[in-house]
Parts: C-alpha cells; structure tokens; sequence
C-alpha cells in the first residue's frame, strides 16, 4: 500500500521503483499484468505478521505479479491471519466471509499465517471458497504453490512446521519509509501453556548475522535509519554461522552500520535477558532504550502454571537489572488476565507488579483457550464479565501509571523520529528511542523521516504534547 497521505521520504520511493519495477526483480517468469498478476493482501496481527505480509508482497513482485490497494483490483486476495486469541481468529473467518463472491469472479482467494497453520485443510471446508492455506513456515513456497494454481489445480497448501528455513526474500516491500522491521529468529521453543505461536510457527530458527548485516546495510543504503530486530523471543538469538555472535554483539554490529541511527528489538523474554543485553544498550546509544519484557502474570503459581519458565522474584531481579542501567531504559509489558484458576488474591499480585515495575505501557489481554495449547485442559473457570472485570482493573491501574509519567517528562526535552504529520496546521508525532510518543507543533513545512529535538509542554491522559526546539 503506497501511503500518499504520508508524503513518502525519497528512499522510500526509490524502493517501490524498484520493487515494483518486474524487469529489475522477475526471475525468469513472465511479468504478469494482467488478470491474474495482481493481488491485494490483508494482514491481521501483530508486528511479526505485519513485517511477513511485506516479505510476501515483496516476495509476489519479484516474480512479476503487481500490488493493488482493493479487493475488486486483485485477481488474487491473500489474508494474513492471526490466531493468538479466538477472538482473532472468528474474525478471520467473518472476513474470508466477505470474500465469498470474490470466488465467483474469478479472483484466486488465500489464506496465509497463523490461522492457515492451524486450521489446516479444514478451512476449505469452512469456506470451500478459498484455494490456497499457507502457513508461515512455508511462505518461501508460495511461487511454487502459486504455480501450481495456475496450472490448474484448485487447492493447494503448504502446511510444514519441520522446516530449518527462515524467511528471507532477495526484495522486501516495506510499508514505514523510515523503519524497517527485519525477523531474525523465526518460530519459538518456549512452550507457554496458553500460546498457539509453537503451533502455528515452528520451532525457533535463527537467521545467519552475515546475512542479517548484510540486509541492514542495505536498509541504510536506502535511507531508512531505524531498524527494528523481530523474533518472538528475538534475544533467544543463536547465530548459526561460524562467527556465533550472540543477541548482544549483533545489536551492536547492527548499529555500527553507517547511517541507522535507532536499533530496536522485540519481543525479549525474561529468561533470556541477559547482562550483555543491559550493557550493550548502556554502551551503544543507537540502541534504543526500551525493552518489552512481558511478565503475563503477576503470580509465581500462575506463571507456573502459564510454564513462563520464570518466578515473580526472578522477573523482578531482570526488572532491577534493566533500572540499574546508566541511561534510564523504558520498560514495556504483555500482561494476561483470568488465566484458568486465577484467584482474586493472584490477580492482585499482577496489579502490586504495575505498582512496582512502574511499565511506560502495556498490551493486556482477557485469557483466551487456544487449539492444541496444554492450558486447554485446565478448566477454564473464570467468567468472561470477571475476566473483563479484572482487564478494566488492570487497564485503570497502568493509566494511572502513565499520567504520572507523562507528567513528570513535563519540561524534557527528547529526540524524535518525526513519523507522522497530523491534518490540523503544524501539528507532528515523534517517537523518542525509549518509544514514548509525542505529539508537537512546528513551523517547519517538512520533518517526516527527520529527528528533532522535542521539548514536552503538556500531558495527555495518553501521551505528551510539546514544541520542536533546536
Ligand atoms: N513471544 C512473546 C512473549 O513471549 O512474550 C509474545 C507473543 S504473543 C504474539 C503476544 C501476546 O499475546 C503474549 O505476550 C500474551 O500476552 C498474549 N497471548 C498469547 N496467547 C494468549 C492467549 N491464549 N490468551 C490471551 N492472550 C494471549
Ligand atoms: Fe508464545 Fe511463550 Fe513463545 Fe511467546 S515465548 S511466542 S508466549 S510460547
């Protein structure tokens, strides 16, 4: 999707020439404009499926086939999908819904990601429109299955977890001119008793640092100065090439590549988080001073029973670790409520957690069953009103948290990558490197994709507001 609102910076524009020019990327195939050539492609989830939808587009317009911004423009529609709640996953299912009468266009409809992993073969008979289901472990497949549609066959999948690929693509279409996400651990080995992400994605699989180097380099070349590192749990990173640099020296070799200026990383797991992590961000200031470290639960027999591989003590000798750094390090959360036997007392740990962890801001979520997940077993006692109960406790506690904070950076003054430019005259959004976003005017008449300096002038009940400075 070429976002004009945004008034895309020149690199960005030299990118989608590129990517979208065939003769610079087809290979060997014919470029097909026509009829069959074009695809819209949907994505739902998080970052993660975010960042493989742009490896798939860039993927589809290496081979010749064309990107369009609706579904009545494509002569293919692919839906990436998620399924980490159920919520998510009916809602792929009432979507696919909608394309329904695609079919009887002509049009090739697909469905790739997690609910593709999991759903398997039993999503043609849920909805007998759809011809394609792949999974995130077999995306490297997909000309070869789209081959195989155009040969005529009416279904194809590609369903493999087994597999030692990561996903790398020669061209990845990227949709944030000034951020570029890069995986580099694919799947996870950790085996949370609530989570589908083993299921759906496979076992972990890091990706080689010369290869990982190599494509920031790129990056740099083509203007864009973050890079954000992606992996479920990406400093479980193991270097499979000969160098076996660990997470921590490839943060720091990611930053010293000329032009990237940000270095950010997500998702941490707290067994993983390790000193050399804290000191490489201490020593580097180009590594952003956040890290999302999510607890889910604030009780140790919870997180037992979560198998987060972690007590509450333990979680909370990694939090005095990270505030012990030289430079304050922002500090982020993915929290869980109503997991099956949650008492009201350990549902009260996890709120004394928000008072003493103090997060910058946190995900939270109502405890979903998942397919094939150890937690499915365990009853699932609590009531959706109490679950909802607890979420909206949970939600007024953090936002109490962060009118404070917000607050208290009255009158600082901070760096920001300006990323967005807001209808109302001179008004900009920025985010600092410990990803605190600000809203603030400026006269200037051009700062996307720039970093200014920012000085806070006001808080919001969700953020801060203030005044490009020199
Ligand atoms: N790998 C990351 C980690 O370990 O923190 C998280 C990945 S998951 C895509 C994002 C978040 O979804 C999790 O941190 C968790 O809070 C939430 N989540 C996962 N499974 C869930 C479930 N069955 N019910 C509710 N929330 C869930
Ligand atoms: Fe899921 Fe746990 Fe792996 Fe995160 S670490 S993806 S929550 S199994």
């Amino acid at each position: 999707m070429i976002n004009c609102a945004l008034g895309m910076s020149k690199p960005f524009d030299i990118e989608l020439e590129r990517l979208t020019d065939p003769a610079a990327y087809s290979e060997g195939r014919s470029t097909a404009t026509g009829q069959r050539g074009t695809f819209f492609l949907e994505t739902f989830g998080c970052q993660m499926n975010d960042h493989d939808s742009e490896k798939v587009a860039g993927l589809l317009l290496s081979r010749g086939y064309q990107q369009v911004e609706t579904p009545e423009a494509a002569s293919m529609i692919l839906y990436n999908t998620c399924s980490i709640r159920e919520k998510a996953a009916q809602k792929v299912f009432s979507r696919l819904g909608e394309f329904r009468e695609k079919q009887s266009e002509g049009k090739v409809i697909g469905v790739l990601g997690c609910v593709a992993q999991q759903e398997g073969e039993d999503i043609f008979k849920r909805a007998p429109w759809v011809s394609l289901v792949c999974g995130s472990a077999s995306y490297s497949k997909l000309p070869e299955m789209l081959a195989q549609l155009e040969a005529g066959n009416s279904r194809v999948t590609g369903l493999d977890t087994d597999t030692d690929d990561t996903f790398e693509t020669p061209v990845t279409r990227r949709d944030n001119p000034w951020r570029a996400y890069l995986t580099i651990i694919e799947g996870c080995d950790k085996a949370c008793s609530y989570c589908v992400v083993p299921f759906t994605r496979g076992p972990e699989r890091s990706r080689a640092s010369d290869s990982i180097l190599k494509e920031v380099r790129q990056l740099a070349e083509l203007g864009y100065s973050e890079v954000q590192l992606l992996g479920q749990t990406v400093n479980s990173y193991a270097d499979p090439t000969s160098r076996r640099m660990r997470f921590s020296e490839l943060l720091l070799a990611v930053a010293e590549v000329e032009g990237i200026r940000r270095v950010r990383f997500t998702t941490s797991h707290p067994s993983e988080f390790t000193p050399d992590i804290v000191e490489a961000i201490e020593r580097e200031p180009k590594v952003c001073d956040h890290v999302h470290l999510p607890v889910q639960s604030g009780s140790s027999r919870v997180l037992r029973a979560m198998q987060r591989t972690y007590s509450r003590e333990e979680y909370l000798e990694k939090i005095a670790m990270i505030r012990g750094a030289k430079r304050p390090i922002g500090i982020t959360t993915d929290i869980i409520v109503g997991f099956p036997g949650e008492t009201e007392a350990e549902f009260e740990e996890t709120l004394s957690l928000l008072d003493e962890v103090q997060y910058d801001s946190m995900f939270s979520f109502k405890y979903s069953p998942r397919p094939n997940t150890p937690s499915l077993s365990m009853s699932d006692s609590i009531s959706e009103e109490e679950k909802g109960r607890r979420l909206a406790a949970l939600q007024d506690k953090q936002r109490e948290i962060q009118a404070l904070k917000h607050a208290r950076m009255v009158g600082e003054r901070f760096e920001v990558l300006v990323s967005g430019k807001s209808r109302r005259e001179n008004q900009w959004t920025g985010y600092t490197t410990s990803h605190r976003m600000i809203n603030f005017t400026s006269q200037e008449r051009e700062l996307l994709g720039t970093y200014v300096q920012v000085k806070v002038t006001g808080a919001t009940p969700n953020g801060s507001v203030g005044e490009h400075v020199e």
